[in-house]
């Protein structure tokens, strides 16, 4: 192993450029030449590769986004575009490969690796919806994006006395919303694993308002309706004034947070030192605060499950 390469593809997540730091640093120190790739996949196919040095992520760890860009690329879901990955990977003499990036990124890694090409995965995505690993990079930034909305929200629902809904990012998971709902004491959160129960969400406003309550929040989940379609239902059910935030994607940018820092740093880091040890087909993951791997093939199959104690706490704290 001599020369590695690092991208980053998908969805962006505060936390990638700690990522690529740790990557191109640690390499660096392992005497490896490491090039960075710009836009994901579509830069692996048209050969954009920079040679990284030290300076090259001087000044980044604290910043939103990614340095290197990401896209999505049509041309890599077929087997011709993945030829031409392979062929530019080779060509540089380049032999192991970091993606960064969510499950769709790492359809495609895998793609590469059984083409023999070593790879390794570290997850980053706000949705924290990837098995293996019980944190992505970006997921904490997000949810205390969410929070600090939340609380800004609750200032003038409760000087209104008005009931607001809260739409969050999270097509197909509710993690976004479970998190900053239990952290901000949401009186419903609304997520895509279990279907919504209006009546319930309706009982819960009128017991509020019964013992004195004058404002509620509810967040709900973009995959389990329009945050707007949720008000109405409440609307024609109890006749209450609501008002709707749709958050959109102030969720995915900002200065990541100490933990997307810290985990970002030791997912690139050992990213290398796997790629170091021969290994490939691996995504780097944290469970109870310790470094993990699991292979790709499973943390793009099984799929990660909401956290239902913490969902039921939320609605016990919440009564
Ligand atoms: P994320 O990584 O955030 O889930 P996407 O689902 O958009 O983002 O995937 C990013 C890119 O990964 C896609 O644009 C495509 O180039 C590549 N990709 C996704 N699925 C596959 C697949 N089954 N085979 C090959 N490449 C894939």
């Amino acid at each position: 192993m001599q020369r590695i390469a690092v991208l980053t593809s998908g969805g962006d997540a505060p936390g990638m450029n700690a990522a690529i730091r740790a990557v191109v640093r640690k390499a660096i120190y392992h005497d490896l030449e490491v090039y960075g790739i710009e836009r994901g996949y579509v830069g692996l196919i048209e050969g954009v590769f920079h040679k990284m040095d030290l300076g090259s992520v001087a000044d980044v760890i604290q910043r939103g986004g990614t340095i290197l860009h990401t896209a999505r690329s049509k041309e890599f879901m077929q087997p011709e575009g993945r030829q031409k990955a392979l062929e530019n990977l080779r060509q540089r003499g380049i032999n192991g490969l970091v993606v960064i990036g969510g499950d769709g990124s790492f359809r495609g890694a895998l793609e590469l690796h059984k083409l023999g090409f070593p790879v390794i995965g570290v997850p980053g995505t706000i949705d924290n919806d990837i098995y293996g690993t019980e944190l992505t990079i970006g997921f904490d930034t997000a949810v205390n994006t969410v929070l600090e909305a939340i609380n800004r929200i609750r200032d003038t629902a409760t000087s209104h006395e008005r009931t607001f809904l809260v739409e969050v990012m999270g097509r197909n998971s509710g993690w976004i919303a479970l998190e900053a709902g239990l952290a901000g004491g949401a009186e419903s959160i609304l997520v895509p694993e279990i279907e919504p129960d209006y009546n319930e969400v309706v009982e819960r406003l009128k017991r509020g308002i019964a013992r004195g309550k004058r404002h509620s929040i509810i967040l709900v989940a973009e995959g389990v309706e329009s945050a707007y379609k949720v008000s109405d239902e409440i609307k024609t059910r109890i006749g209450l004034d609501t008002r709707v935030t749709v958050l959109g994607h102030i969720q995915r940018g900002g200065t990541p947070t100490a933990l997307d820092r810290v985990i970002a740093s030791k997912m690139g880091g050992l990213a290398v030192e796997l790629l170091l040890q021969g290994e490939s087909n691996l995504m780097t993951g944290i469970v109870g605060n310790k470094m993990v791997t699991v292979s790709l093939e499973e943390a793009v199959t099984i799929k990660k499950t909401l956290d239902l104690e913490a969902y039921n706490l939320a609605g016990i704290l919440s009564i």
